[in-house]
Parts: structure tokens; C-alpha cells; sequence
């Protein structure tokens, strides 16, 4: 390999942020806390080890997602209740945001819709920081585990990924066939899961989750929701996943709702404003 003489200085080129979030519309983290106080608990689900379940929040609502019994790393879809064709945007949420998400931070919604879907209002996890290999919890960085690179990689055929788990899901929720289902599933926040990237050849790594039961990560919903989560087969990801090998636990979803008036002044998101002509008529 040849480098060219001024290698060393076009390497020393400073990164500029691609998307300066700056003018990103700011939730309002007060509103939502006093909201939060005062609200009652509405339902919960518990998601099986390895497998996983659908749930509803309306917009104005919160839902809290717990680890219970032992680590386990959780992975989250969510669509536009009435319309599944809006669905969480990992890449984008992480071009806006950065590969992890935490409090203040959004998962917003795929084009053309890219809005806001939720909004992260509690992290018993924020203290976890960025570690030394590099890694964080609740990152955007990840897809989701599938029985596709299984078979890709080592000739498998398991059926407990993340990817089947969500569309067995969200077949039985909404009454469609697994291949209908299927085309609905998208790349996940992975929830209380400790991922990044090696420094020396850029892999995508995970390591032992730091989540401990009772710790949760909770959301408002800024529009009316279905969401899944799948336990994951990897359960705190410290070894495998794609098998039956990891010790794995259940993951608790509970929706709260406010008190009458207690969101006076906030309003569900708009769809995006660009006219959508795309340089035409
Ligand atoms: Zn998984």
C-alpha cells in the first residue's frame, strides 16, 4: 500500500458533526416530568424470554421498560398505530443523535413522516457513560439479531431472533401472516444493550449489558404508538446470540397516563413540513 506524502495531514483534518442538533425542536423535559408525577399506572405486559409482545401507548402517555429478574437487552420497534407504514428510523435517529440514545434524546419516524415518535425521559443507565473499548448502552448502531446472517454466517436455522420474535408478534397483534408482518420489522434501539465499535478494525461489538433488575429506560409518546419489544436470545449479550446458549429473562412494559390538563400547551408532533415535490411541478 502506497500512501500519498500528505497522508499524515489529510488525516489530521478535523470532523465537523454532520447534523448540529442545535435547531432540532427541544422537548419540553419539565412539561413531561410534572406530567409524569401525577400519572397513573394504566397496564403492563411482561415480555418472555426469547420472544416477544406488542403494546399501546396513546400520545401524551409514557411506557417504561424494566429489566426484572436478571440482565437481558431488549429490542424495540415502534409504528404510527393507525399507520405502520411510519416506523422508528434508526439511522437517522443516530445521524441526529449519536450511536446511543439517552434522556432529552428521540426515536424519530422514517420518511416521510420524520418526526418525533418518543422521547427518552428517564435512563437508570445514563451514568454508564462511554466506556474505554468504546461502548455505550442503548445504541442505534446495531440492527436487529435475524435467522438471516445465521444462516448467512454459520448455515442455521433458529427461529428466536430478535426479527422473528417481533414479526410472530406483531402477526398475532395486528391478524396479518408472518410475510406481511415481516416487511413491517426494522432496525431497533437496543435497549439497555452495550455495544460500539473495535478503534482497530471498526466492528460492530457488544460486551455484558450493565442493566441490573429494577433499572429502566422510560418514554413519552409523542404520537399514538404500537410498539415491540423483543427479549432478546443473546440475553445480556455478554457471549452469543442466535441460540439457545445465553441465560435469558423477561422484560417488563408498563404505560402510565397523566392527569386531565397536566400536558396544557403540548401538542403531538406534526408530520415533516418539506413539500415533497423532490425538484418537480
Ligand atoms: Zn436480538
Amino acid at each position: 500500500m502506497t500512501e500519498p506524502s500528505d497522508a499524515a495531514a489529510r488525516r489530521a483534518v478535523k470532523p465537523v458533526v454532520c447534523y448540529p442538533n442545535e435547531t432540532l425542536p427541544a422537548p419540553d423535559l419539565e412539561l413531561y416530568a410534572q406530567a409524569r408525577k401525577g400519572a397513573v399506572k394504566l397496564g403492563e405486559v411482561l415480555v418472555p424470554p426469547r420472544d416477544a409482545a406488542c403494546f399501546r401507548v396513546k400520545a401524551g402517555q409514557f411506557f417504561r421498560i424494566s429489566s426484572v429478574e436478571g440482565p437481558q437487552v431488549g429490542d424495540l420497534n415502534l409504528w404510527n398505530a393507525e399507520d405502520l407504514s411510519e416506523r422508528f428510523y434508526s439511522g437517522k435517529s443516530r445521524a441526529l443523535h449519536g450511536t446511543h440514545l439517552t434522556v432529552g434524546e428521540r426515536m424519530w419516524s422514517s420518511f416521510p413522516y420524520l418526526r418525533p415518535m418518543a422521547t427518552i425521559v428517564k435512563d437508570t443507565l445514563d451514568w454508564y457513560g462511554i466506556d474505554a473499548y468504546g461502548g455505550s448502552v442503548h445504541d442505534v448502531i446495531g440492527t436487529r439479531c435475524d435467522p438471516y446472517t445465521g444462516n448467512l454466517l454459520s448455515g442455521t436455522q433458529y427461529h428466536h431472533c430478535c426479527h422473528s420474535n417481533l414479526t410472530r408478534a406483531l402477526a398475532d397483534e395486528m391478524g396479518l401472516s408472518l410475510h406481511e408482518a415481516e416487511a413491517h420489522v426494522h432496525d431497533v434501539l437496543n435497549v439497555f444493550m452495550c455495544t460500539g465499535f473495535t478503534r482497530d478494525t471498526g466492528q460492530y461489538f457488544m460486551k455484558a449489558s450493565p442493566v441490573r433488575p429494577g433499572d429502566h429506560l422510560e418514554f413519552f409518546a409523542e404520537i399514538d404508538l404500537l410498539g415491540a419489544l423483543s427479549a432478546c436470545p443473546g440475553g445480556d449479550c455478554s457471549t452469543e446470540h442466535s441460540s439457545d446458549t445465553a441465560r435469558c429473562h423477561p422484560l417488563l412494559v408498563e404505560m402510565f397516563e397523566p392527569e386531565p390538563g397536566a400536558l396544557n400547551g403540548w401538542a403531538s408532533p406534526p408530520v415533516n413540513g418539506y413539500d415533497r415535490s423532490h425538484g418537480r411541478g
